[in-house]
């Protein structure tokens, strides 16, 4: 052998570099093949990769076993793998493992499953039951057996026996059949004056075949959704693949309805909470081009699509698109980076667009598509401020006269009205009354929040779970337990005593976290069947609520304290976010935002409806501070269950700090949550101008210092947490 037959594989292990394997005899290989290697005593799936290894001695190099009969990753997905590696200081494999989650979907054939016909007449003894199942399996051919004998209501042993007499023929399916492709010849709805501009320039930005991105701004119901179904209409008409992009699970069955009645055939979903066959055929799916559209949460981004064409990421703004595990980053400014690979069109949609990509329309490098106004007759809603230094409330109390006065006068009007409170749980801090000692988690620096529905104290930053003890931890006492604070639940309860005739439900991703609880829920306030709606941020996101026309915001300084660079963009784009539920079509909306801040910018900017303001003043404050999206931060976390040493080795990597123009590094200070998951944790913020080359600086600056193997560190590019 000679080392040119010497390749590069990928594994999708968290591995940096590619392994070097012979061709053996599975060559001729090209980059982006899929293939068989063994690896250690084990065989793995791999990628042929880019470039050429550095020839090693051919005994020491290992065959290549197969060349697998699947689609190749492209190159412009390869290049994406590669660059987003380097740009978030992962291992290469590791982001390759988020190209192909489910790796042996693409190689295997598909599972098959056994459907049933009647087969041929035959001898034997006959019975109702066996009657009723052949007769079934006539009229409806096709059921799985479990289905036949659901649906005759036998045990599936007796179906199996028919099987084995001949009377019923099996046949063998894939298991999961393609839906039909959507049509893209289906008229929309008649666009406005200003959607129809829109459209049009999103259109021209598909058919350009060409990399652009368009930010699509526009307040809610202004028909944002409406207007990108025609660039998706304008990219299935070439025969691409799209890729919608949500920032919740929750939005995902809201949205495929929606598509499936707009273009006629459903499109795909890709989120976590799908079953592993359903995962598996949906990338087989992708991979091979069947799927036409993708509707998915942030790790649909990574997939193999075979030609995609478009890539629509709604709710641009929404901070849910940053992955906070393994391989930190950014989904939407992935997308933007995977477009520009591709060379194709990114439309990023939002009500409240982030500073970052507002920053890059007034830089021109965004086109900028305007809905300035709800369609038709609808307008947007009137925002008053409960001021609670004014108003007070009784002591664990938290909803005031006048959101008691609204709340009663859209219920008696047959109305809807929500209360919106991001805060999951009971009460978010459990006292003792005897002695004052707060009941916190174990392994965090966080209290733990109770949870009536299910009779515990949550941790909501590692999930450990305990029933509320007998006595107090520390002094003994018994039933001196006190709730502070309100949760959702407590919420809910103190509106249930105040308004006993209302039905009333609770939102939130700890009581409705699948696409079909949330779509019960959301049809049950469709068909009127609940009068007050209590929820977290969950219900802020996206959902139509016909006759929904109050909105009570219960407390609206809640994002505004801590230690959040975004802390006033955030709070503005899910207030912003929160309010225009309230009042779409002919029903008119209200928000009332409970507020001991009212002179805060964030809550006078939204009385006002002064959303330019607002903006405005905060990026003139970024721009001063050198903050994003003037300026680039990158966090470094430093973890161990050694406190002194995590201390250490934090001031040790401080020491070596980069210097220079442009560069800053804060810290170390210990993490706002300095103990988590039974860890102690340090950050360090890097802050650095605009032009530097952010992810270099880190590499050299982690490179300089070897960390005890005891202390873990997480580099966070472009970070969105601060805790
Ligand atoms: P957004 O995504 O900006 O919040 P949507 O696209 O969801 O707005 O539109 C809001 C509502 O208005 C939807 O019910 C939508 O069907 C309706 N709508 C928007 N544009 C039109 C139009 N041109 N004709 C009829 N209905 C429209
Ligand atoms: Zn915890």
């Amino acid at each position: 052998m000679t080392p040119s037959d010497q390749i590069r594989v990928l594994l999708p292990l968290p591995l940096a570099e590619p392994f070097t394997y012979r061709t053996g005899e599975a060559g001729p290989l090209v980059p982006g093949d899929i293939v068989e290697v063994p690896i250690g005593n084990r065989v793995s799936l791999g990628v042929v990769w880019d470039g050429n290894p550095e020839p090693l001695p051919p005994a020491k190099v290992k065959a290549v076993l197969r060349r697998c009969d699947a689609p190749p990753i492209s190159p412009a997905l390869r290049k994406l793998v590669d660059w987003v590696a380097g740009y978030t200081l992962n291992p290469t494999g590791a982001v390759l493992k988020m190209c192909l989650p489910e790796p042996r979907a693409l190689v295997e054939p598909p599972p098959m499953r056994q459907i049933l016909r009647p087969g041929k007449a035959i001898e034997m003894r006959t019975s109702a039951q066996r009657d009723r199942v052949l007769q079934i399996a006539a009229e409806r051919p096709g059921l799985s057996p479990t289905e036949l004998a659901e649906a005759a209501a036998v045990s599936v042993a007796v179906v199996r026996k028919l099987v084995e007499l001949g009377a019923l023929q099996a046949d063998q399916v894939p298991a999961f059949r393609p839906p039909p492709p959507p049509d893209w010849r289906r008229d929309g709805r008649a666009l406005n004056a200003t959607q129809a501009e829109a459209a049009a320039g999103l259109r021209a930005a598909v058919a350009a075949r060409d990399f652009s991105v368009t930010l699509l701004e526009g307040v809610t119901g202004a028909g944002k959704t409406e207007v990108y179904y025609e660039a998706v209409a304008e990219a299935l008409k070439a025969g691409r693949q799209v890729l919608v992009l949500l920032p919740e699970i929750a939005l995902t069955q809201q949205s495929l309805d929606r598509f499936e009645q707009r273009f006629g055939a459903p499109a795909w979903a890709w989120h976590s909470e799908m079953a592993e066959g359903r995962r598996a055929a949906t990338l087989r799916a992708i991979g091979h081009g069947e799927a036409k559209v993708v509707i998915g949460a942030r790790s649909a981004l990574f997939l193999p699509y075979a030609d995609l064409g478009l890539v629509v990421v709604d709710e641009e703004h929404d901070a849910s698109y940053k992955q906070e595990e393994g391989v930190i980053y950014n989904a939407r400014d992935m997308a933007v980076v995977r477009a520009k690979l591709e060379g194709i069109a990114v439309i990023l949609a939002s009500a409240t667009p982030s500073l970052e990509s507002l920053h890059n329309v007034s830089r021109r490098r965004y086109a900028h598509a305007v809905l300035p106004e709800r369609h038709g007759a609808a307008t947007l809603p009137r925002i008053d401020i409960v001021d609670l230094r004014k108003e007070r409330l009784p002591a664990q109390r938290f909803i005031s006269a006048p959101l008691q006065t609204a709340i009663r006068e859209t219920v008696e009007n047959g109305e809807q009205a929500m209360l919106f409170l991001n805060r999951r749980g009971y009460a978010p801090l459990t006292l003792c009354g005897a002695c004052g000692h707060r009941l916190q988690c174990p392994n965090c620096a966080a209290w733990l929040v109770e949870h009536k529905r299910h009779g515990r104290l949550q941790c909501h930053h590692c999930g450990h779970q305990q029933r509320l003890p007998d006595a107090c931890p520390s002094c003994g006492a018994e039933d001196r337990f006190k709730a502070c604070g309100p949760g959702v639940e407590r919420l809910a309860e103190e509106a249930a005593m105040l308004f006993a005739e209302a039905r009333l439900a609770v939102m939130a991703s700890d009581t409705a976290n699948s696409p079909q609880q949330i779509g019960e829920m959301l049809t049950r306030m469709e068909n009127r069947e609940i009068d007050i709606l209590v929820g977290t941020q969950i219900v802020a996101k996206g959902h139509h609520f016909p006759l929904l026309t109050l909105v009570g915001v219960i407390d609206a300084d809640l994002g505004l304290a801590g230690g959040d660079p975004r802390a006033a963009e955030r709070t503005h784009q899910l207030l912003t976010q929160v309010s225009g539920r309230a009042g779409r079509a002919d029903h008119p909306g209200r928000v009332l935002l409970q507020s001991f801040l009212p002179e805060h910018p964030v809550i006078a900017a939204l009385s006002r409806h002064d959303n330019a303001g607002f903006i405005a003043a905060e990026m003139a404050e970024r721009q001063r501070a050198g903050m994003p999206p003037f300026g680039r931060l990158a966090a470094i976390i430093l973890s161990g269950t050694d406190q002194a040493q995590v201390q250490q080795a934090a001031r040790d990597l401080a020491r070596a700090a980069p210097r220079g123009p442009g560069l800053t590094v804060l810290g170390p200070a210990p993490a706002p949550l300095h103990y988590l998951r039974g860890r102690f944790r340090e950050r360090l913020l890097l802050k650095a101008a605009r032009e530097i080359d952010v992810p270099n600086v880190l590499r050299e600056w982690i490179s300089s210092i070897k960390l005890p193997s005891a202390v873990k560190r997480a580099v966070d590019v472009d970070p969105y947490s601060f805790l």
